[in-house]
Parts: structure tokens; C-alpha cells; sequence
């Protein structure tokens, strides 16, 4: 986990300034600060170069295994760590999966300036340093490389690389301007920005009640921190918590909302807001949209799905037995206030499943975030700040470049539906829950390249490359066992099919994508055929 809470862990060779600097960026970020080398040295109550001579490095491990199972066991915390803690494999295990990794990494040369002076650097003992030290490095760099984040520091004061390090871990904000009929408003893109919410709302004008709608799990996380943001800057604050989960997006949930807003006199200058993910953006939006025929709307949303998609565009509404999303209205926000950070918490599964619409937003509209995601691919489900930053910001900039051009979804906004069609077979034949959305997503979008592929569209390397990055990215993309024409059905159900031809995004090119009639049959042949990718060019 990489939130406010979590570790930061330095590795790297000795010299490469893991104390120096670990020291002031623990400064920085307020957090405290732990060498564990010191701590062995406390712990054996000798030096490490005595430790090493008098009971030799087997000694000096075993007590520094301890400190480190100590150290990760606690948070808030910059770690600094020695040099070859990396190499034992229960320290690795601890150590990789407990906090945001950092490597500081230094060129040799400048490694044996920096330790020429020291005298207590035990492996260092022999006449030719230099080739000692290429040689320690040699042997663990592949280990320091397993860290989330390298930073080259050779050419770098430690101040400097602290600055840098800063910029990483806590990226600037970011605002995404979106243009509607009902008005514009921002998207405001921060880290660790939930307790500023209040000041924001005051600045925009509001005041009076805010009514915060939220569920058990995130309002334990974050109901606290923004309802006294918001208490602290004037307003007069209360919480809604309906209970967590699709299965209660429903009328009757909203009956709730309705009836606590009721009750507490809400009124049309008060602001309704929204903590947590697209369930409830989807359900207090709709609230916003009917009561009192509209009262004012903030989302902060707190899932990949809210922050890169359903906070965008204005949709919102609730389910009905019969189908997903069927009673609903076009609501747009007055502010979308995103805090990254929150994703820190989120479970992997939840945050891997956003990652399908986010690479769905290459595919349609952008190649060169394409090629971002699949460089950054670890560090996005490493959750390093500034990386999930910026994924956020340009997948916002995306969809609301799309939706801006096409509100109500009279054409353009379709492309967005790349991989829904096949997507929401998987979601149906499967029953509602089994898959997440965007994992029966990435299986539609597999096979709308595949179908885009054989209808001489696109290339077989774009079918692979798509299909290499949901892999990395630990989503689907083989089709689950359902009869092929179980699929047509559910798609004639769907209302997709007209005159036994359905419409499908396939993409042309990454970043290019067209919609196209395609035959029913031809999308049950190729369903029968797996996962199979044809050989061969483009015609
Ligand atoms: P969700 O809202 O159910 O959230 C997923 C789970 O994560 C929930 O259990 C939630 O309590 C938990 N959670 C949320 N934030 C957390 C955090 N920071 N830390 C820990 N746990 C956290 O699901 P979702 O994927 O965010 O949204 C799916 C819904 O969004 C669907 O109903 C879908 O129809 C809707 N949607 C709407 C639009 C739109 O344009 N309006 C677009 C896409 C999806
Ligand atoms: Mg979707």
C-alpha cells in the first residue's frame, strides 16, 4: 500500500545515500524515520563492522532479519535499509510487499568516491575497493531493480534527490476542465487532498447543509477526515451510509436517501456529496438529480472505476430487477474532488478491474497512453503515486474529451462501449457479480480486437499487444465457457442486434477505433474458436 500511511522502504548499495537521504525525506513527508542498520547496532550493542568481525555476516543477518520483520510490522515510517538486505529472501518478501519501494541507485565510481572515507564499511576491507564494490553490485542489482521506484542518484546532492523523490510520492494536482448544458466544472486531480474539501466547497460559493452519502467501508475509511473538513469550513455536514454493494444501486435505497434528505429539511442551496465509488456516485447522483428537481452535486470519488469513468459525464441512476441502469438521468457534478490516495485502500481486485476501462482508453482515443500504461504497468499496480496520478488525470482528460463532444450519447459517445458488448454477455451469462465489470470488459475487448483482426481491421500486433498489457495488468481476456449461441441470445436481449447484425467498436490502430454492423453469426464463429489469435498481416 502506497497511501499516506503506508512505508517507504530505500534500498540500494551502501553509498548510495539511503540515510542521508531517507533521513530529510522522512522530514518532508512527516513521517518517521528508521535506519536498520542503527537498529542492529542498538540491538547487538556493537558497531556492524564489529558485529561482522567478531561474529562474522551470519550473525550480523539473523539479528537484522528480526529488526526488519520489527520495522515493516509498524507504519508511517521511511525505512532505510543496508545494503545486502535484499539478498536474504525472507527480508525480500517483507520488505518488497511491505511499502512503497525505492532504489537509490549510484555508478560505481562515485560509489567508491563515497566510501573511500569510511572506515566502518565491513565488506569492504580488501586492497581494491573498487573492484569489490563492482563486484557486490554486480551480484545485487537484480535485486534492488524489483523496487517500485529507481532513482539514479550519482549526478544528484541528496537534496535534490529528495526533491525528486517528493514530486514522486506526492504529485502536484492536476484540474481537468469539463464543459456541459448544465454548466462546467472541474475535475481536481490531488494526493492526500480529502481534508482540503472543505476550504474547495466554501470557495465555490456553497453553504448551508452538505449531505455526504457513503457506505460503511469507505465512510470507516474517510467519512471522518471530510465531514470535519467540511464542519471546520462552515458548513453544517450530516452523513447518509447506505449499505455497500451493486445489489443495493435501487429505488429503494433511494427511498432512503430521500427520506433522510426529508427529514433533514435539506434544501435547494445545500449540496448532496458522494464518497465512494460508482455505486454510490450512480445512486447520490440520481438523488441530486430528482430532489427538490435538482439540488447541487460534488463527487468524490474513491474506485478507479469512479475516478477514471462514472464520475465523468453526468450519468446517473439506479438498477431495476429487470436490468442494470434502466431508471436514471443526465446530472452533471458541480465538482469532481479526486483524491488518489484513496485507491491505497482499495483491494487489488477492485483496483485491477478499473484498469480495463483505463486501457480501453488507449485503444479508442490514445496510443502514446497506451504506451504510458504498458511502460508503467508495475508501477501503476504497485500503486506509485505520481504514476496512478497521472493515469487518473489522462483518463479523465479522455473521457471528457469524449463525452464534452457528445453529451447525451447521440453517436461519438459509443466508442466508450469498446468491449462492453461481448463484456456485458460475460457480466449476464455468468450472473450479475461473479466477474467485476471490468474484467468481463477486458475479455470484450480481447475479442472485439480479434473480431477487428479477422475482419481485416487491424493488425494481429495489435491484438497482441492488447492482450500482453491485460495480462501484466492481471486482468482476463480468455472467454469463460458459454455456448455460442447463448451469446447471440444475450446480445438479441440486449437490444444490440438489429435484422441479426450487431454494432461493435473495433479498433484500426491503437488510439483509432470505428463502429461496425457485424453479423451475428460471424461473432458465434468466432466465440467457438476461443482464444485463438489468426496468423498472419493485415490485408
Ligand atoms: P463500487 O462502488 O461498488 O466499489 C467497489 C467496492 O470498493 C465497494 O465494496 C466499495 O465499498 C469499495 N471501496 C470504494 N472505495 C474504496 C476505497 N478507497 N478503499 C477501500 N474500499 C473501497 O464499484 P465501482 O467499481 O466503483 O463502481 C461500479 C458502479 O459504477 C456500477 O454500478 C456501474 O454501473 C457504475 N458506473 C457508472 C458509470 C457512469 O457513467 N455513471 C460508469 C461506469 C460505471
Ligand atoms: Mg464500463
Amino acid at each position: 500500500m502506497t497511501g499516506p500511511g503506508a512505508n517507504v522502504i530505500l534500498v540500494g548499495s551502501m553509498g548510495a545515500g539511503k540515510t542521508t537521504v531517507g533521513r530529510r525525506l522522512a522530514e518532508a513527508l512527516g513521517l518517521a524515520f528508521v535506519d536498520t542498520d542503527a537498529l542492529v547496532e542498538r540491538t547487538a550493542g556493537a558497531s556492524v563492522a564489529d558485529i561482522f568481525t567478531r561474529w562474522g555476516e551470519r550473525r550480523f543477518r539473523a539479528i537484522e532479519r528480526r529488526v526488519i520483520a520489527r520495522a515493516i510490522a509498524g507504519s508511517r515510517q521511511v525505512i532505510a535499509t543496508g545494503g545486502g538486505a535484499l539478498m536474504d529472501p525472507r527480508n525480500r518478501a517483507r520488505l518488497l510487499g511491505g511499502g512503497l519501494t525505492i532504489w537509490l541507485a549510484a555508478r560505481p565510481d562515485v560509489m567508491v568516491a563515497r566510501l573511500l572515507a569510511a572506515a566502518d564499511r565491513p565488506l569492504l576491507t580488501d586492497r581494491d575497493r573498487s573492484e569489490t564494490i563492482a563486484a557486490l553490485l554486480r551480484e545485487r542489482e537484480p535485486f534492488y531493480r524489483q523496487a517500485l521506484i529507481h532513482l539514479e542518484t550519482s549526478d544528484l546532492a541528496p537534496e535534490q534527490a529528495v526533491t525528486n523523490l517528493l514530486r514522486r510520492l506526492r504529485p502536484p494536482a492536476a484540474t481537468v476542465a469539463v464543459s456541459s448544458s448544465q454548466g462546467d466544472y472541474a475535475v481536481e486531480i490531488g494526493w492526500d487532498t480529502l481534508s482540503a474539501i472543505g476550504p474547495r466547497l466554501a470557495a465555490l460559493g456553497r453553504a448551508g447543509r452538505v449531505g455526504i452519502v457513503t457506505n460503511p467501508r469507505v465512510g470507516a475509511l474517510y467519512g471522518k477526515r471530510v465531514l470535519s473538513s467540511v464542519r471546520a469550513a462552515g458548513f453544517r455536514p450530516f452523513l447518509i451510509t447506505v449499505p455497500d454493494g451493486e445489489r443495493y444501486k435501487t429505488l429503494r435505497t433511494l427511498g432512503r436517501i430521500y427520506d433522510e434528505l426529508v427529514r433533514r429539511r435539506f434544501e435547494r442551496g445545500d449540496t448532496l456529496l458522494a464518497l465512494g465509488g460508482g455505486v454510490i456516485g450512480d445512486l447520490a447522483g440520481f438523488a441530486a438529480a430528482t430532489y427538490l428537481r435538482g439540488v447541487a452535486y460534488v463527487h468524490v470519488p474513491t474506485t478507479v472505476v469512479a475516478q477514471v469513468d462514472s464520475s465523468i459525464g453526468g450519468k446517473t441512476g439506479v438498477d431495476h430487477p429487470a436490468g442494470k441502469n434502466l431508471i436514471g438521468a443526465f446530472h452533471q457534478p458541480i465538482l469532481v474532488y479526486t483524491d488518489v490516495s484513496t485507491l491505497a485502500t482499495l483491494p487489488r481486485r477492485e483496483l485491477i478491474a478499473g484498469l480495463a476501462e483505463v486501457v480501453k482508453y488507449g485503444v479508442v482515443a490514445d496510443d502514446a497512453f497506451f504506451s504510458y500504461v504498458e511502460a508503467h504497468a508495475e508501477s501503476i499496480l504497485g500503486r506509485v503515486p505520481d504514476v496512478l496520478a497521472e493515469v487518473v488525470r489522462r483518463s479523465v482528460e479522455l473521457k471528457a474529451g469524449v463525452v464534452e463532444r457528445d453529451e447525451k450519447e447521440a453517436g461519438l459517445r459509443r466508442v466508450l462501449n469498446y468491449g462492453h458488448t461481448i463484456g456485458h454477455v460475460v457480466e449476464t451469462c455468468t450472473g450479475y457479480g461473479a466477474w467485476r465489470h471490468g474484467e468481463a470488459v477486458a475479455v470484450g475487448m480481447d475479442f472485439a480486437a480479434r473480431l477487428a483482426h479477422r475482419m481485416g481491421l487491424c493488425s494481429a500486433e495489435l491484438v497482441r499487444r492488447q492482450r500482453a498489457l491485460l495480462e501484466r495488468l492481471g486482468l482476463p481476456w480468455m472467454p469463460p465457457a458459454i455456448a455460442p449461441a447463448k451469446v447471440t441470445r444475450t446480445m438479441a436481449l440486449d437490444k444490440k442486434v438489429t435484422r441479426g447484425r450487431v454494432h461493435f467498436v473495433l479498433p484500426e490502430d491503437l488510439g483509432r477505433v470505428r463502429v461496425e454492423p457485424v453479423e451475428a453469426d460471424a461473432v458465434a464463429a468466432l466465440w467457438r474458436e476461443g482464444g485463438r489469435v489468426a496468423r498472419g498481416r493485415r490485408p
